[in-house]
This record gives C-alpha cells, structure tokens and sequence, in this order.
C-alpha cells in the first residue's frame, strides 16, 4: 500500500486502482468545491477539507 497520507482516512477520500496496480485516491470535495483537486499528488500530509472518516473496526 503506497503512502497516501490523509486521504486514506478521509470520508471524502475514495481509492481507486489502475490496471497497473497504481493507488489513486479521488477526492470527492473536488466535486462540488473547485479548490480540491481531483486527484490530489499523494502523499496528502496537510489539507483543510480533511474529515475523518467513522471509525470501523
Ligand atoms: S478533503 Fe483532503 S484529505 Fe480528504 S480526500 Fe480530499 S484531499 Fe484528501
């Protein structure tokens, strides 16, 4: 698993993984809020939408 810093424990973070087995972390603030980008360079180690996602597990 690549360092993806924050988005990974982020709720508006989702992974997605290209065919060559790359980590992308999409983020979806990015939708609705221009000043996100899509698909941030990782590793996210600071970010003001950061929102921890509910704890599972
Ligand atoms: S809001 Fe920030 S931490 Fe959350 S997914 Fe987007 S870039 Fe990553």
């Amino acid at each position: 698993m690549t360092e993806s810093g924050l988005c990974q424990s982020c709720r508006h973070g989702r992974r997605i993984e290209s065919l060559r087995g790359s980590e992308f972390w999409l983020c979806e603030r990015s939708r609705t809020e221009p000043a996100y980008p899509k698909y941030p360079r990782l590793p996210v180690l600071a970010c003001r939408g950061f929102d921890p996602a509910a704890a599972s597990g």
